[in-house]
């Protein structure tokens, strides 16, 4: 205890307190300060203490930050920042539609649309990577204490990069809390370690993924509807990752942004729908012994007739663009084909401004040997036709899913095997006088039917046989073109029919004449000059051999795929609509 210093004694003040204390008076006699100076002496002290203590350690800390700003090294720097020759990311390349469980804490390598961006303070942010389709996942920045693998800095810039630029990442696989309701890969999230962008999006997009993605507004061509390009969404900063309450744009608006209109996942859906019923279409019938031929697109008259034809000038003379493969289809059976089917363009000068009708449009051709009847005929287009419905269904159960979350339908209401309905022409019009709108009381047998009764008489149908898809037969010869064979039976009708999905037409088909005589007859029958250009070279072909008793249809694709997701144009379906007052892009 002899060496622990002791407490002063308030008789032994210490010499500051002593030098502190004033001299005279009451307090600093000559006897010496007093208890109660000592005391305030003692007090004052110890705060000039504290308050040195307190100065001191001030000092130090800012002499710490001081060092601390002065390093100014990015230990993340190599982690992140535009693509150059020398990035390179070495983790497994996954794509978003294949991350599972196996997947989970590794570091995998990926690239895609930066979708969506939003920063949570300075140190945290979080982006939606889009892959393809509608396969988008969150990504998550975070600084880390040690500035790397992720630094503040890197944060920064990553949370900064324009949205629908095209990235490079590195990230781990993570459960998030909960699932990311945003993005369709909801159950994972990735922890980026690198990111490198590869093709910087714009300043400002001209039209938003979200409102891509939206229903289209309108289709009329005059429309340029300013107000929906969604530009807004984009200088606002996308303060939330959803989409809700995003307004849709106009058609005109979609098509002024090709890119961004490809981008969304619906449109994606639909080019895959598309494409699977093509090669649906195809395989039916090549299993069924057609074989697929090419039919010119320019022609040299204006075979079929009527104004719809486009003109265009050929060298010194003047060529058409075929409003169908029709003659080239019957060449092929006088040629000695049985069964031949062709896919391509069709172009049509109408200036039809409607949801059903574009100039161009992709035809599904076929032409058959007719045997015994022409019901042989319509067994195979309903064939392929319910072969190409029913497998969409399992095949892109996805693409359908993906259409109906913007365009809502119901299903598609089958015939039941065995119970396909088909309607004469005349049946049709009796049900439509019978049970249809009082519109319609008076329609006529040999008349053309309208839309309006079209889907009229659909309407009814789904109401009766509780089908969408049927069959309508028999035409009168007055709607139908020369070439259909008139009933032998009652030369008022033809061996012709259309066929129905959703109320609206979406074949045409029949019987063809060949015999030469017949034919001619009925070209006179319907006004026409047999000897005209182009349709003497098409009588001349079933003069030049004998050519079988055929028959076939032609499909619109366009409206296959848009009546059957219910889409509300077939502008939709088509990858590069084009319309009366529009050809680009
Ligand atoms: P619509 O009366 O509806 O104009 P259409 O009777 O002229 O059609 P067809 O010449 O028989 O049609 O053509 C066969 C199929 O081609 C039609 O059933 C339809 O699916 C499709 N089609 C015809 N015209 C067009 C068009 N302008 N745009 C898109 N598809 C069309």
């Amino acid at each position: 205890m002899a060496d622990k210093p002791t407490e002063p004694a308030p008789e032994n003040p210490p010499a500051a307190a002593a030098a502190a204390a004033p001299a005279g008076g009451e307090e600093g006699g000559e006897a010496g300060p007093s208890k109660k100076a000592l005391k305030k002496a003692e007090a004052k002290a110890k705060k000039e203490a504290e308050k040195a203590k307190r100065a001191a350690e001030h000092a130090a800390n800012q002499a710490a930050a001081k060092a601390a700003a002065g390093n100014t090294e990015d230990l993340a720097k190599d982690n992140y920042g535009p693509e150059t020759k020398t990035t390179k990311v070495d983790a497994e390349r996954v794509h978003l539609k294949d991350v599972g469980e196996q997947h989970l804490g590794k570091t995998i390598k990926l690239r895609g649309w930066i979708q969506n961006s939003r920063m949570q303070g300075a140190k945290m942010c979080f982006v939606e990577i889009r892959e393809e389709r509608n396969w988008a996942i969150q990504g998550v920045l975070a600084a880390s204490p040690e500035g790397k693998p992720v630094s503040k800095q890197m944060v920064k810039w990553a949370g900064g990069l324009n949205l629908e630029g095209f990235v490079l990442l590195e990230g781990r696989v993570e459960k998030p809390l909960d699932p990311v309701k945003s993005v369709r890969v909801s159950g994972y999230e990735l922890h980026i370690t690198k990111c490198y962008l590869i093709s910087p999006g714009p300043e400002v997009l001209g039209m938003t993924f979200a409102v891509a993605n939206k229903a289209v507004t309108n289709f009329d061509d005059e429309d340029a509807a300013p107000a929906a390009t969604g530009v807004e969404e984009v200088k606002d900063g996308v303060a939330n990752l959803s989409v809700e309450g995003v307004a849709g744009a106009s058609m005109i608006t979609h098509l002024n942004n090709p890119a961004m209109h490809k981008r969304a996942p619906v449109q994606q859906a639909i080019a895959d729908i598309r494409m699977v019923t093509r090669k649906l279409f195809a395989e039916y019938l090549e299993a069924r012994g057609f074989n697929q031929f090419e039919p010119p697109c320019l022609i040299g008259a204006a075979s079929e007739g009527g104004s719809n034809v486009f003109g265009m000038t050929y060298f010194d003379k003047q060529a058409y663009l075929a409003q169908s493969p029709q003659f080239y289809k019957q060449y092929e059976i006088a040629g000695g084909r049985k069964r031949v089917f062709s896919i391509g363009p069709v172009f049509r000068a109408e200036n039809s401004n409607t949801p059903r009708h574009m100039t161009e449009f992709t035809g599904l051709d076929l032409e058959m040997e007719i045997e015994e009847s022409y019901t042989e005929v319509i067994d195979m287009l309903e064939g392929v036709l319910l072969f190409i419905l029913r497998n969409l269904r399992e095949k892109c159960a996805d693409q359908i899913a993906i259409v109906r979350s913007v365009y809502p339908s119901e299903d598609f209401a089958f015939p039941e095997p065995g119970k396909e309905v088909r309607l004469t022409f005349a049946e049709g019009q009796a049900l439509l006088r019978a049970e249809g709108p009082e519109e319609f009381r008076n329609v006529t047998d040999h008349e053309d039917m309208s839309t309006a009764q079209e889907k009229a008489l659909g309407a009814l149908v789904r109401k009766k046989y509780g089908t969408d898809f049927y069959v309508l037969d028999k035409f009168p010869q007055e709607a139908r073109p020369f070439y259909a064979l008139e009933d032998p039976e009652n030369p008022e009708i033809t061996r012709s029919f259309d066929f129905m999905m959703r109320n609206q037409e979406i074949l045409s088909g029949g019987q063809r004449i060949h015999d030469p005589k017949v034919l001619e007859a009925r070209i006179r029958r319907k006004g026409i000059d047999p000897n005209s250009p182009g349709i003497k070279e098409y009588v001349d072909v079933f003069r030049s051999c004998g050519v079988p008793p055929h028959g076939g249809g032609g499909i619109g694709l366009d409206r296959v795929v848009a009546w059957f997701l219910n889409l509300p144009s077939v502008h939709l379906a088509s990858f590069y609509p084009r319309t009366p007052k529009r050809l680009a892009p």
